[in-house]
């Protein structure tokens, strides 16, 4: 999950410095100015652009998504799938931007900016590549966690009533969603093995993407975080703050999804704590790296 500490940031990088052949020429202030307004222009443009062209086919994926739910079966193997060409096509977008951040930071180069904007404009890349990512996680999690209810609406009823195979007794109510449990029978004791059936057991391991929809909010706060944290050239300069956001946003998030989904399947409840600290543990080793946050009471 914490895959940006190992990723190498081609961030704002990109050197700063007189371009060749400028010697003499002195251009005027305003002018420099209105050429470095005109690049930022064009690269909030190809931006926004890649932005909206990814939206729609966002859109257009949810729709076929959403129109499969009718004829879905127990399985949402397909239903998942049927999201990978979009998956594939915003890695292609995150090229498209780091590629146009290429030209852009080499026009940049060129017309001198001022101070401090190479660097604001290297980090809206970082922003754009993460907010696509999250375009896509929001509406692919949406996506399944609808398919997710679906499948409990279609199968909760199969094990609703249940009677003793032994003396036909109806047995007490059991929730039964991810694993078959054997039910004493209250009557003559005789034990009858209660299956959710492939359909609960279905919404059983879909159940997280409920839990992840919940907490999509905290979600993008730790992404967010996430990005900025990477935009750092020197990892000393992290602001203690934006480590602190990291942390309460990944708490935020675990603890959202973890107590939607043992929500929708009461099996998991007992097996929340440990999975939460087991979570936690992984965000505190890598906020440990940071001396900022080892420094700190
Ligand atoms: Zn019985």
């Amino acid at each position: 999950m914490f895959k940006w500490l190992s990723r190498k940031s081609r961030g704002p990088s990109v050197e700063e410095g007189p371009g060749e052949g400028d010697s003499g020429r002195d251009p005027e202030p305003a002018a420099t100015t209105g050429e470095v307004a005109s690049i930022v222009r064009r690269w909030d443009g190809v931006i926004a652009d890649v932005r909206q062209r990814f939206r729609s086919l966002i859109e257009k994926t949810a729709a076929a998504s959403d129109a499969q739910l009718a004829a879905l079966g127990t399985d949402l193997g397909p239903l998942s799938r049927s999201w990978s060409p979009t998956q594939h096509q915003l890695h292609q977008h995150q090229e498209e931007i780091s590629d146009a951040w290429n030209q852009i930071s080499d026009l940049l180069s060129e017309a001198e900016p001022p101070e401090g904007v190479m660097d604001r404009e290297g980090q809206k890349r970082d922003g754009a590549t993460c907010e696509l990512e999250l375009d896509y996680e929001r509406a692919y999690r949406a996506a399944m966690a609808r398919a997710a209810e679906r499948l409990k609406q279609q199968w909760q009823g199969a094990t609703a009533e249940r009677r003793c195979l032994s003396c036909n007794t109806p047995l007490p109510a059991v929730v039964v969603i991810s694993q078959a449990v054997n039910v004493p029978c209250p009557s003559c004791g005789a034990m009858t093995l209660l299956d959710p059936g492939p359909g609960l057991r279905s919404f059983a391991a879909a159940a997280l993407f409920i839990g992840q929809r919940s907490a999509q909010t905290a979600w993008e706060a730790m992404r967010r975080a996430e990005a900025r944290i990477n935009g750092y050239r020197d990892r000393r300069e992290v602001p203690l703050e934006l480590l602190r956001e990291l942390e309460s946003s990944a708490r935020e998030y675990w603890t959202t999804t973890l107590t939607v989904e043992a929500e929708q399947v009461p099996e998991l409840a007992k097996h929340m704590t440990a999975k939460l600290e087991g979570a936690m543990k992984g965000v505190e080793k890598t906020l440990r790296q940071f001396w900022q946050w080892r420094q700190q009471g």
